[in-house]
């Protein structure tokens, strides 16, 4: 038994020997101790201050260490700490009042979850006894979490391992990705029409009558950023409506100001009929998520129960929580402030471009943005491709440890580098962080032909 010399060292050993890791194989982690956190910075234990330049998983949008929500949150706990969801506090109906006050269209009532995934649970489940159809069509190059269904939904590679377990009647279709356009289109605008025109397609092929939602993120997230070119949305929304199939936005990534407007879809003019969300609605500070509905499906529910229940769903402190970081959203001009900062940056990794060949692509809305990383401009060869494995990411996870010694975290998938830090950010920060990745780009620039 090996002799444990420091706290540090302790924590680690605990960690290793009695937990799981999320996404990794579990042997050779080496899990940074985190004991203070304040603003777009977190410090490990040996005081080491590291920029956090993707929110952690995106979802701390108000930064690190707020006291108005810590102050909530004890309040909230010496006051009420649980109740079952049949029984109720202010702080559950003001959360879900806020919500509405600034959702998208007329998406009135929450049933509250715990986080994203269970979000799109519930609205699967719904949008199926609603309709009383099974299928749900939903974009490859997407995520949606990782319970079965949720896995199943999105596209994202790292469900093959359990491939043979995922929910039957999901079908998928192409994305509208420019940078990648199967259809080689001339303009993004293009791309969009021929990506609405293939959903159309498939629609048709697997019967609208059978379809009950189509599962769309607000914006695109972890699969790289995918921006929707202006007009796909509104097709889609379009088709949907002309076949009775409901349109769900998946704002889990999306939403709470990250893109620059309160929820991604407010870009598109797209008026979802379920919405789901999570991350930035507690900006992480305590597990919460939610589906959103509009009245009228709501009323489905008026004289037959609603099948739907968590022993935590609407958990009162979550929700003092959630209703104190609306607050800050609202009070500190945060919203506003990613949009400015969106700009910004955009400038700036313009400027990045011309001095990285290995930089292909750069694609942002507000404060979720994704630099994609090729060998070439030309040929659009990936630095590491989709779904690689672990000999294909060696050119990127040598970027990633560069990040890392320098002092960022940041998430990094596949060829993706995420740029999506707290919205308090400013661009003194936005530069501190641009420069740790001109320098990290040095090594992938060098394996560019
Ligand atoms: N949907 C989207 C768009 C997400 O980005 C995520 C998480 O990254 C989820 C759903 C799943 O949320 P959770 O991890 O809280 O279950």
């Amino acid at each position: 038994e090996k002799v444990l010399t420091s706290e540090k060292e302790e924590i680690i050993d605990n960690n290793l020997k009695y937990t799981l890791f999320s996404w990794q194989k579990q042997a050779g982690i080496k899990p940074l101790v985190i004991d203070r956190a304040e603003g777009v910075y977190i410090w490990d234990k040996s005081g080491k201050r590291i920029l956090d330049f993707s929110s952690q998983l995106v979802n701390v949008n108000i930064g690190h260490g707020h006291p108005a929500v810590a102050d909530a949150v004890l309040k909230q706990m010496q006051e009420v700490s649980y109740v079952y969801p049949g029984m109720v506090t202010k702080a559950r109906g003001e959360l879900a009042k806020k919500l509405a006050a600034v959702a998208p269209g007329i998406l009135t009532k929450t049933f509250f979850t715990l986080g994203g995934a269970e979000a799109i649970e519930n609205a699967i489940k719904m949008a199926r006894l609603v309709t009383g159809r099974h299928k749900i069509v939903t974009l490859y190059q997407s995520y949606h979490g990782a319970t079965y269904g949720a896995m199943t939904a999105g596209g994202d590679p790292r469900k093959l391992p359990s491939d043979s377990q995922q929910m039957p009647n999901v079908v998928h279709v192409e994305n509208p990705y420019f940078y990648r356009d199967p259809w080689h289109s001339a303009t993004p605008e293009e791309c969009g029409e021929r990506a609405a025109e293939h959903f159309e397609r498939v629609v048709g092929y697997e019967g609208p009558g059978n379809i009950a939602a189509v599962i769309m993120e607000g914006e695109s997230g972890s699969s790289g950023c995918i921006k929707y070119p202006q007009g796909y949305l509104k097709k889609v929304k379009t088709i949907c409506e002309k076949h009775g199939i409901l349109f769900i936005a998946d704002e889990v990534m999306s939403g709470f100001g990250r893109t620059g407007k309160w929820f991604g879809i407010q870009h598109h003019d797209v008026e979802p009929d379920m919405l789901c969300f999570a991350k930035g609605v507690t900006s992480g500070y305590l597990p919460l998520g939610g589906l959103m509905v509009t009245g009228e499906i709501a009323r489905n529910f008026d004289d037959k129960p609603l099948p739907l229940g968590l022993t935590y769903s609407a958990h009162p402190v979550s929700c003092a929580a959630g209703s104190a970081v609306m607050d800050v959203y609202e009070n500190e001009g945060l919203i506003e402030n990613a949009a400015r900062m969106g700009e910004y940056l955009e400038s700036r990794v313009e400027e990045l471009m011309q001095q990285h060949p290995s930089i292909g692509d750069f694609r942002n809305t507000g404060l979720l943005g994704c630099l994609e990383l090729v060998k070439n401009r030309e040929t659009k060869e990936p630095m590491a491709p989709w779904n690689a494995n672990a000999a294909e990411m060696a050119i990127m996870n040598q970027v990633q440890a560069k990040l890392s010694e320098l002092g960022m975290y940041t998430m990094v998938r596949w060829n993706f580098i995420f740029i999506a830090p707290p919205l308090t950010i400013t661009e003194a920060q936005i530069d501190e962080g641009l420069e740790m990745i001109s320098e990290a780009l040095k090594i992938a620039d060098a394996y560019c032909y």
